[in-house]
């Protein structure tokens, strides 16, 4: 059972290179099933959890935001977003 929060799974990210109606870029894990075509992903890298990868998405798109279906956890970081 890998119950502990504390477990790092390092996964493979990446963003959607078309932005949302809201303007933002979404980061997904490289398997999300909300990913979008593999032409509109740029690859992201390999990172230990979504806020380091939207970190990362930052540099390219600085509006990217984690899908809310695989990068749940990042609702954390949104909050943070400059107005
Ligand atoms: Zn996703």
């Amino acid at each position: 059972m890998l119950k502990n929060s504390n477990y790092i799974q390092m996964c493979h990210y990446c963003v959607n290179s078309i932005a949302q109606e809201t303007g933002e870029h979404e980061v997904h894990k490289e398997d999300c099933k909300h990913s979008p075509n593999m032409v509109f992903k740029k690859y992201l890298g390999y990172f230990s959890n979504c806020s380091i990868a939207i970190e990362e998405a930052k540099k390219i798109y600085p509006k990217s935001k984690g899908c809310k279906y695989c990068c749940g956890v990042t609702m954390l970081v949104e909050t943070k977003k400059l107005v």
